[in-house]
């Protein structure tokens, strides 16, 4: 006989770790499988650890201010550090283009109860010391965003999820779904099969493959991008700060940074084009052009020490929004996926809303908010995330 729980989740990474613990929270019997040897080692530890509500899709926004406030709250309810930062999120605006976006979203962000504003360029100079004062307009900052350990954090979210009674079960990949009429009943791996009422797709890049299983073609699709990190240095800055600007070398669009509650300085870029695929490995240019686009901004770190940079994935939809809700037309089946750019800061709230779905019907920010995110939208439909 196939094991039973209440729940089953695909997954074990920045959706699936707080996820399982809001489940088992809630006194479900939960089941995470994950295909790798330990919990965040899918796309989570890619992840430079950024969290900011500073979206221009109100579910983002509304998503990201939950998880804020689990992560800030996460110290004092489980006695475990995260390396929870607040600092904030800077973008600075050195052209009027910059300006134009950074303001133009001020209306909806605000609407959606963001603390952020429109700072002038002396108090950015502040807020980020040593930032290139050169055409320097002014920027937003929101001072309620930081940053946390993505390592950290996962196996905290895995800790307590075990602690209430979620079993994780690690180097055990789903083959396949099991199915009943139009509903997902379980999963089997190599290993044998399992029951669920709810079976969670929280699988990061291979999202498309696990849903494909039931019968549903999800656009999701992996580009990546690299990270890095330095040796410690004194703290001096307190926001990740965004420059949106493309890069004078033609080879980027957006670049930021920040300092992390160690002192490390971690970064990254968006590559442009885009560098669609699976491929990890690291490219000849990232560092030098890296180099080139924090110098430009902050002069100062010109002699910072780099330990180690990265390469990891995306899971890319094509609005650059997640996906998220039932699935349609396949009963049991609840889709945690398509996180973008974005899966680390949207997890613990994307994972609460979930686990209210799955337990009481209704997720646990409204609904109509909650429902841009669905899997029904027309995800083709042009609105695209601003910040992506
Ligand atoms: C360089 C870089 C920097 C980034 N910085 C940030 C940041 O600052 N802030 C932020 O919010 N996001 C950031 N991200 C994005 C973030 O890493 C991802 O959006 C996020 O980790 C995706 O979460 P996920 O839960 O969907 O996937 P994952 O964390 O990858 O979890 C999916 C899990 O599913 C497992 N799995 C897959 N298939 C199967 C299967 N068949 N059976 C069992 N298990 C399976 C995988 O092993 C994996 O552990 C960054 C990404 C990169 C590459």
């Amino acid at each position: 006989m196939p094991e039973e729980f209440d729940v089953i989740v695909i997954g074990a990474g920045s959706v699936g770790n707080p996820t399982a613990y809001f489940l088992a929270r809630e006194g479900l019997r939960v089941l995470v499988l994950d295909e790798l040897a330990a919990s965040g080692q899918g796309q989570n530890k890619a992840a430079i650890g950024g969290v900011r509500a500073t979206h221009s899709d109100p579910a983002k926004i509304t998503l990201c201010r939950e998880s804020l406030e689990i992560f800030a709250g996460w110290k004092d309810a489980t006695g475990t550090d995260i390396g929870w930062k607040k600092g904030g999120y800077c973008f600075p605006a050195f052209d009027e283009k910059v300006e134009a976006t950074v303001r133009g979203l001020l209306p909806t962000q605000k609407r959606y109860r963001l603390n952020i504003d429109w700072l002038d360029a002396p108090e950015i100079e502040r807020i980020v010391p040593g930032i290139n004062p050169d055409g320097l307009r002014g920027g937003t900052y929101s001072p309620d965003d930081g940053q946390v350990s993505p390592l950290l954090a996962a196996e905290s979210f895995t800790g307590e999820a075990a602690k209430r009674g979620a079993k994780f079960r690690y180097r055990e990949p789903v083959r396949a779904l099991l199915r009943e009429d139009h509903a997902v009943v379980g999963v089997e791996t190599d290993r044998g099969q399992y029951r669920a009422a709810t079976v969670v797709n929280a699988a990061g890049v291979a999202a498309n493959r696990i849903s494909a299983l039931a019968g549903l073609d999800l656009p999701i699709l992996p580009d990546s991008h690299e990270g890095g990190i330095s040796a410690p240095i004194r703290p001096f800055l307190d926001p990740l700060v965004v420059d949106l600007r493309p890069g004078p070398e033609g080879r980027t669009l957006n670049f930021y940074f920040g300092q992390n509650s160690e002192g490390q300085i971690i970064f990254c870029y968006t590559p442009r084009p885009v560098i669609p695929g699976e491929s990890r490995d690291s490219t000849y240019e990232f560092m030098p052009i890296v180099a080139a686009r924090m110098v430009e901004v902050v002069p100062r770190l010109k002699n910072l020490t780099i330990r180690r940079v990265w390469r990891g994935l995306y899971p890319m939809t094509p609005d650059g929004s997640p996906i998220v809700g039932r699935a349609p037309g396949v009963d049991g089946f609840v889709l945690g996926v398509g996180m973008c750019g974005q899966g680390f800061m949207l997890g613990p709230g994307v994972g609460k809303c979930l686990a209210a779905l799955i337990t009481h019907g209704a997720p646990s920010i409204p609904s109509e908010v909650f429902d841009l995110l669905s899997p029904s939208r027309d995800l083709y439909a042009g609105k695209k995330e601003a910040l992506k």
